[in-house]
């Protein structure tokens, strides 16, 4: 049994960046409002998550971690109009799996806060008082030290997947307004270092400025397009000729009902429409697809990353021509 639920386990949390992208989305769905993330050695050491959320109440302790528990479900009907990132109950308990795993939280109903340990099947083994603020922390420790291969892969590809994890990082504090960003990271010796530090902006425009930057900011142009009855997107590309995005997908997010997810099909259109009108470069492209709950299926792959829409092809070729007019009436 334990094997079976490695396994499973292994398919929600497959990197660095989907342990962090799991952690800061249950932050979110708590309604916090300043999210810290703490990394010691790149995340290899240790992941620290603190927020000041709605915590957890007491009744929650002893399932919180145990396959298929989320307090985020009440329905099946709840699925077709999700709106909460989480639904499955899979992620702290794949974390329990592959990683020492402590929670601290408390809600606005208790007096003092509770420090929990979960073994590797989660099982509540330890429970303790705390003094701590309403909201929770989440600490994730030798991130897959039990299992070997994952464990070696995980130390040669660590630069490449700290990277992936800044960019995710990213792509949440551009797309979540009115939520306060740190995170950190400690290597060694060395002083902890600020990775990406937000003010919580009321509008992506200003997010933008702020994880992006000012020069950045000014390179792109507002983006709205209808792309069929119920589907439109809103966001910021390249100007004309100003691209500088420095390779094939960087600095490009995208966002499905405020999502962020993998979309290589409009990467490719966006690249190809500028590109025809802009010789090499690459444009910056922050775009949030809108897109009614039941047309768009994030079951596709565990970690949600993936997402299938109905209609894509469609939705694709409207893109591709609202795009085109854009360009081609800047002057190009
Ligand atoms: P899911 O997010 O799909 O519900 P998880 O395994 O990620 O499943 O989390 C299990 C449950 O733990 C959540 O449903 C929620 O009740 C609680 N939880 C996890 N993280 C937090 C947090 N940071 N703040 C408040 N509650 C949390
Ligand atoms: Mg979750």
């Amino acid at each position: 049994k334990g094997i079976v639920h490695r396994i499973c386990a292994g398919q929600v949390i497959t990197d660095l960046s989907s342990a962090v992208k799991e952690l800061v989305e249950n932050s979110l769905d708590a309604s916090s409002t300043t999210l810290e993330i703490n990394l010691k050695n790149y995340g290899q050491h240790s992941i620290q998550v603190i927020d000041n959320g709605t915590g957890i109440s007491p009744s929650n302790f002893k399932v919180l971690a145990l396959k298929h528990h989320t307090s985020k479900l009440g329905t099946f009907h709840d699925l077709q109009s999700l709106t909460t990132y989480g639904f499955r109950g899979e992620a702290l308990s794949s974390l329990c799996a592959m990683a020492d795993l402590t929670i601290e939280t408390k809600t606005k109903n208790e007096v003092v806060g509770t420090q929990l340990t979960f073994d590797h099947s989660g099982v509540l083994i330890a429970q303790s008082k705390i003094a701590r603020q309403v909201g929770t922390t989440v600490t994730v420790k030798n991130l897959f030290s039990n299992l070997p291969v994952r464990s070696k892969e995980f130390s040669r590809n660590i630069r490449r997947e700290y990277g992936k994890l800044v960019s995710l990082l990213n792509a949440y504090a551009l797309i979540a307004t009115n939520v306060r960003f740190v995170c950190t990271n400690t290597t060694g010796k060395n002083a902890r270092s600020v990775v990406l530090k937000t003010q919580g902006s009321a509008s992506l425009k200003d997010n933008i400025i702020t994880v992006l930057g000012i020069n950045t900011f000014r390179c792109l142009e507002p983006v709205t397009l209808s792309l069929s009855d119920s589907c439109k997107v809103d966001g910021f590309l390249s100007k004309s000729g100003q691209g500088n995005g420095r390779s094939l997908g960087d600095r490009q997010y995208f966002f499905v009902n405020g999502r962020p997810v993998d979309m290589p099909k409009v990467s490719k259109v966006v690249n190809e429409i500028y590109k025809g009108a802009n010789s090499k470069q690459y444009p910056i492209a922050i775009l949030n697809f809108t897109v009614p709950t039941r047309a768009y299926d994030v079951n596709v792959t565990p970690d949600k990353r993936k997402i299938f829409i109905s209609e894509e092809s469609a939705i694709l070729q409207a893109l591709r021509e609202g795009l085109q007019q854009i360009y081609s009436a800047s002057g190009v």
